[in-house]
């Protein structure tokens, strides 16, 4: 491996100083693995500081280097205020264009199949840092039990009843009680389980629930086995 001359490595040097543990290894290599896939230039939330920090504008965080920003992109926080701010400009009415910050919001789709009976909204989504390509649940449960979260599951297309089985699709099961479970049909590609790829999020407020999958990309998929990096979930 030598990627010398990849952007972003001359900001490197200083944190990572490693007493020789697998930890410190295995976050370097995937640093570098990351860096590889992602173009920090089109992260409008980066910020390099007068004393050559990078600095979250989103979540308004200071980070020794290039890498350690992006795990912070990558974590809960960062990912919540992602999606608390697309939920709060969503509601002042910016649905049109930028709805997404930090996602690319390429079309609405309405062509997945639906089974079941709460209001939703699906758009599918682009990491603009890593290209993964994924798709942006947002279900509507204004009666949802009190107390009750919404719940997430995938099924493989042997498990479920309604669809003949076809082995190029799964399903993503969202339950929330007194609504009847639906069921959205997917592309059968492996899903990013890695945190702040995946992740689920109840607007107590406005009883709105937003699931984001994330697929991995081919060449993630061929890392697949990287000890830290994400564990298949392969069913076949
Ligand atoms: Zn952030």
């Amino acid at each position: 491996m030598d990627h010398q001359n990849r952007a972003g490595s001359k900001f490197g040097g200083g944190g990572v100083a490693s007493q020789s543990s697998t930890n410190a290894d295995r976050r370097e290599r995937l640093r570098k693995l990351a860096l590889e896939n992602i173009d920090l230039e089109k992260d409008p939330y980066i910020f390099k500081n007068h004393v050559g920090m990078f600095e979250c504008r989103l979540c308004l965080t200071v980070h020794q280097n290039d890498g350690s920003y992006l795990a912070h992109t990558q974590g809960r926080k960062h990912q919540t205020n992602l999606a608390r701010r697309a939920a709060r400009e969503l509601k002042e009415g910016k649905d049109k264009e930028g709805a997404l910050p930090g996602m690319a919001q390429i079309q609405v789709r309405r062509n997945l199949v639906k089974i079941g009976r709460p209001g939703y909204k699906i758009t599918k989504i682009r990491d603009p840092l890593t290209r993964q390509n994924g798709l942006l649940f947002q279900l509507q449960f204004p009666e949802i039990t009190p107390g009750i979260k919404p719940r997430v599951r995938f099924m493989s297309a042997f498990e479920q009843k309604v669809d003949d089985p076809d082995k190029s699709y799964q399903y993503l099961l969202v339950a929330a009680e007194p609504y009847e479970t639906c069921a959205f049909k997917l592309q059968a590609r492996e899903v990013d389980r890695r945190e702040g790829k995946f992740f689920e999020w109840f607007d107590e407020d406005s009883k709105e629930f937003w699931v984001q999958v994330l697929f991995k990309t081919e060449r993630e998929e061929r890392y697949s086995g990287v000890p830290g990096l994400a564990p298949s979930m392969g069913k076949r």
